[in-house]
């Protein structure tokens, strides 16, 4: 497949969108990037890969280090971990308090702002050391060393948390919660203000694509299924409020961050990632929602 090909077309072909929509601003250090940035990358498990515009810029994955804190949860607690939360799409809000009230503190699923902030109390709780622990994780899987933080950003977040704070409250109040609220908090911000290029983030989510291939990363193990399964909440919950209309209009699994970065995987063949800062009403990036939807048309593979 002529992938270099496809993707310089398609950047072409989506140039109508370029001003349309608006970076994420309630993380003042977010509000920082030029907005009228792109970059997309794909790598597949033969090894074939291309690339092109701003692929090997670095910007703030946000969200998707959920599907981390997710792969390292689920093989700490394996299927224990749903006796905390659940996995069912929610049809609101990444940060909304609605349902987490209503279902008395356990949240709908890992990818809400809810469900990754039990999962850093999980991790706080289970892991030797947090930090570290992630981020050799995460540096593993992508296969590079220099990937880090950015403590600015999750400063700035921490500044302005209102809304994960109340979560947080509401958790802990449900007894969802074992650690401190503060501790909690600082460390989801952490490791949201985690920061890769899409060619790290397409390299790093071929261990979610590729579900034959052994997952063993930085101590932390995942069996087939278990990665099949992440796979599936990504279809099902990866796109906020919007996870319907990406299945119906690029039908990979994948998930977003607010920073405005999409990773999306196809099993078995693919794994690719795109950035671009301006985010629609949801919280996804406007042209990197294009950019995959004319992808997986031009490509004409799909799991469906
Ligand atoms: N750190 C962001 C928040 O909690 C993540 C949001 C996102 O990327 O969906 O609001």
């Amino acid at each position: 497949m002529e992938y270099q090909q496809i993707i310089e077309s398609i950047y072409q072909t989506i140039q109508p969108y370029a001003k349309e929509g608006q970076q994420a601003t309630y993380i003042p250090e977010l509000a920082k990037v030029d907005p009228d940035q792109f970059g997309m990358c794909i790598h597949t498990i033969y090894g074939e890969t291309a690339a092109i515009e701003k692929a090997d810029t670095r910007f703030s994955i946000q969200s998707i280090s959920k599907v981390f804190s997710l792969a390292i949860c689920l093989s700490i607690k394996g299927d224990e971990l749903w006796t905390r939360i659940g996995k069912e799409p929610s049809g609101t809000a990444f940060n909304s308090l609605l349902h987490l009230e209503l279902e008395k503190g356990k949240p709908r699923n890992p990818f809400l702002n809810s469900g990754a902030i039990v999962m850093a109390d999980i991790l706080l709780s289970e892991l030797a050391n947090p930090e570290e622990d992630f981020l050799r994780f995460v540096r593993a899987v992508a296969g590079n060393d220099t990937i880090d933080y950015n403590r600015e950003v999750a400063a700035s977040e921490r500044e302005n948390g209102y809304l994960n704070a109340a979560i947080a409250n509401l958790l802990k109040y449900h007894n969802n919660i074992d650690n401190d609220i503060e501790s909690v908090l600082k460390f989801y911000f952490l490791m949201c203000s985690v920061e890769m290029s899409c060619r790290e983030l397409s390299l790093a989510f071929l261990a979610f694509a590729n579900h034959r291939r052994k997952f063993d990363y930085a101590d932390i193990q995942l069996t087939s299924s278990q990665v099949k399964r992440i796979n599936a909440i990504m279809q099902t919950c990866g796109f906020y409020d919007e996870a319907g209309e990406f299945s119906y209009l690029v039908g990979l699994p994948g998930k977003s961050g607010v920073g405005g970065g999409i990773v999306a995987i196809y099993p078995l063949l693919y794994s690719v990632a795109v950035w671009s800062p301006r985010l629609n009403a949801k919280g996804n990036s406007v042209m990197g929602l294009k950019a995959l939807e004319l992808f997986t048309s031009e490509t004409k593979e799909s799991i469906f």
